[in-house]
């Protein structure tokens, strides 16, 4: 600061902005104190005031005594710089209230002095002179040069009091020692005060001589005065311009970022946007597959039973019959008829059929094979296939749901005898669904017209059995007794 006091306000206000984010850290309490005191060197009392202010309220909150005790001191110095000496007298005070006596013998000598100097300002010149002569004495055995200070005080007191020759030895002393005086750029003013003390003592020659001293001084200073103000003034320009440098360039940085966070919001928006559109036509999508297979299965089901239902059939010939008849696999197909049907619908009621149906429906679905399929024809007729299967597996089937069905079906109205009638049909060449359900028919007919619950095989596989036959037959055309 002694060496470049203008580059010193510089970097303090740097770091005195720099760290002035809330919650307020020490570095930032260190840089205030320091600005505090460089700005009132350079003559801003107020300003300096307002910043050790910083510094009290830090350090009260945390309890800090012997800080706060300098942070007083110091505010004390500044209103003595601002002429202010009633208030600078308490700060002094409080700082010597809050320093334990006999830690900071120096510190509190310099306390002294400046207490001193408010003392005179305010003639209380009893305790200014004593506050003087503590400091004189405390410097002089540390060997302080602001011994000079508190002696040059001491004749000030003195010449008010009217000691003008203790004054005069006082300041003799001093000025033949310059060098202690001019460490503390007080020489001037000791120049004055011996001319003032030399012409109360009518030293006329001796008082113009030493005014001529302190003019000569006091200029210089005034010159360095102005030049420590220039440098001050160039130091706060140069730190305004940083700081309008640094600002442009936050402002740059903010408005960037800015920039950055409301591009990403856009472009989080359309592909939010993308993604809700996407997830919207695959719901439409799923849905209308859904609704499709629903639909599809809805026309294919029959609602009674859930078994396929005749249009299914129908449509999936090639599927259900043509691919196994091409191959030359063997194909089975039944044509179920329940007895007496209308008998059953007029003793236990159409619901008491329908239950009838439903028994039927399940006990087959659970005779059968994976691969066989049974779909209801029509009221109470059924068409099953069977896929590489030979008459006698078909008629073993048959005959499990037969043999399932003997105890007859639990009704709301009652058990239901269920017997039923079969025409079946079996084919190894390639041939249509229609005239394999043509055949089918026919035998059925002869089972129906030969005496019902029984099992009739189409021409092609000839002889004609009953359910209750238990024939063995080495071919197709022959039913086993294994079918029982
Ligand atoms: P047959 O032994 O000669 O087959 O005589 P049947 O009484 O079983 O046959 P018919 O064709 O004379 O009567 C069939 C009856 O089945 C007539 C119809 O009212 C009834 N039916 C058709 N569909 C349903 C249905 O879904 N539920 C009920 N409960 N009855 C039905
Ligand atoms: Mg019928
Ligand atoms: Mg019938």
């Amino acid at each position: 600061m002694r060496g470049a006091p203008e580059r010193a306000v510089v970097y303090l206000a740097d770091a005195y902005r720099a760290t002035s984010d809330r919650p307020l850290n020490p570095q930032h309490i260190i840089a205030t104190e320091k600005l505090a005191r460089v700005v009132d060197w350079a003559g801003d009392h107020l300003q300096a005031i307002s910043l050790i202010g910083e510094v009290i309220d830090w350090d009260q909150a945390r309890q800090r005594k012997l800080a706060l005790s300098t942070d007083y001191y110091f505010r004390g110095v500044f209103n003595l710089g601002r002429g202010e000496f009633q208030t600078a007298l308490a700060d002094f005070n409080r700082s010597r209230a809050l320093a334990p006596a006999g830690v900071d013998p120096v510190g509190s000598a310099f306390l002294d002095l400046q207490t001193c100097s408010a003392l005179i300002e305010l003639r209380a010149l009893d305790g200014a002179r004593a506050a003087c002569q503590r400091a004189e004495e405390a410097f002089g055995r540390y060997g302080e040069l602001a011994q000079a200070q508190a002696r040059l005080l001491l004749a000030r007191i003195s010449n008010l009091t009217g000691e003008h020759k203790k004054a005069l030895d006082l300041l003799n002393g001093l000025l033949a020692n310059a060098d202690a005086l001019s460490a503390s750029s007080s020489a001037p003013e000791a120049y004055r005060l011996r001319s003032d003390v030399n012409q109360r003592l009518r030293r006329t020659v001796a008082a113009y001589r030493d005014l001529d001293i302190y003019v000569r001084g006091i200029e210089r200073q005034r010159a360095s005065e102005q030049m420590k103000q220039n440098a001050v003034l160039r130091a706060r320009l140069d730190a305004d311009r940083a700081a309008a440098r640094n600002e442009e360039l936050r402002q740059k940085l903010d408005l960037s970022a800015t920039r950055e966070r409301e591009r990403a919001k856009r472009e989080s928006i359309l592909v939010g946007a993308a993604v809700i559109g996407l997830l919207l036509i695959l719901t439409i999508l799923g849905m209308s597959v859904y609704h499709r297979r629903k639909l599809t299965r809805i026309a294919n089901t029959d609602p009674l039973t859930g078994l396929l239902n005749r249009r299914f059939v129908s449509e999936h010939e090639r599927l259900l019959v043509s691919t196994h008849t091409k191959t030359g696999d063997s194909l089975a197909l039944a044509i179920v008829d329940i007895d007496h049907f209308k008998a059953i619908n007029d003793t236990y009621g159409h619901d008491g059929g329908d239950q009838v149906l439903v028994a039927f429906a399940d006990v087959a679905r659970g005779a059968l094979r994976k691969d066989d399929v049974i779909a209801r024809w029509g009221g109470e007729e059924f068409l099953v296939i069977f896929p590489r299967a030979s008459v006698a597996e078909a008629v073993g089937a048959l005959f499990r749901v037969k043999n399932a069905l003997a105890a007859g079906v639990s009704t709301a109205g009652g058990v239901v005898p269920v017997k039923f009638s079969v025409g079946i049909v079996c084919c190894r060449t390639a041939e249509r669904l229609h005239t394999l359900v043509q055949r089918a028919d026919e035998a059925l007919y002869r089972a129906k017209a030969g005496g019902r619950d029984r099992i009739e095989i189409a021409e092609l596989c000839s002889l004609p059995i009953t359910a209750n036959d238990t024939l063995l037959l080495a071919d197709d055309r022959r039913i086993g007794a294994a079918a029982t």
